[in-house]
């Protein structure tokens, strides 16, 4: 079995729960299942589940584009309830928090990878056309083979998530599942 890794983007209660600070809608909740096979399946397997997690400080000049939302220590900043539970007792999670859309951007997530030398990149989570779309891009400039769930991501925005799913493909080289 080729050498996996589940990258699980921003599933956190600010985003996805109906009354988070920034919720993705409904679109975001019905991923919620699809999304738990997969950390059901990577962790049965033993394989590494890498959240990437927004973490911003209460000051963060990211509230000038969007609500504040996932402030660092807060409940909304944490992982949905549905996940939580699931990787309770598994060892093999990182965690890793972000304050911009890609989740490579000041974090160690490239050298993660690097230790973890996956052959495949498995992607689920949201939004598909920001954090989703910008971290798959960093994932295709360091040339990792990408996976991109598409029962696993969603976005508020139903346009622009087909467009970004189609552009991380035919752009960036994702396989969309
Ligand atoms: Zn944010």
């Amino acid at each position: 079995m080729p050498k996996k890794v589940l990258l699980v983007i921003d599933m956190l209660k600010d985003f996805i729960d109906p009354d988070g600070a920034l919720t993705c809608g409904e679109a975001a909740r019905q991923i919620v299942p699809y999304v738990g096979e997969k950390v059901k399946e990577f962790s049965a397997a033993n394989l590494p589940i890498v959240f990437i997690m927004d973490a911003h400080d209460p000051e963060d000049l990211e509230f000038k584009r969007f609500p504040k939302h996932c402030v660092f220590g807060t409940p909304g900043a944490e992982l949905i309830d549905e996940l939580r539970v699931l990787v309770e007792e598994y060892p093999f999670v990182i965690k890793v928090p972000k304050t911009r859309y890609s989740g490579f951007f000041r974090t160690n997530l490239s050298n993660i990878l690097s230790d973890l030398e996956p052959e495949e990149v498995h992607v689920v989570g949201v939004c598909t056309n920001i954090c989703v779309l910008y971290t798959v891009e960093e994932l295709a400039n360091r040339d990792y083979r990408v996976i991109v769930h598409q029962k696993g991501v969603a976005s508020f925005d139903q346009e622009a998530h087909r467009w970004a799913l189609s552009q991380m493909q035919s752009v960036l080289g994702a396989e969309v599942l």
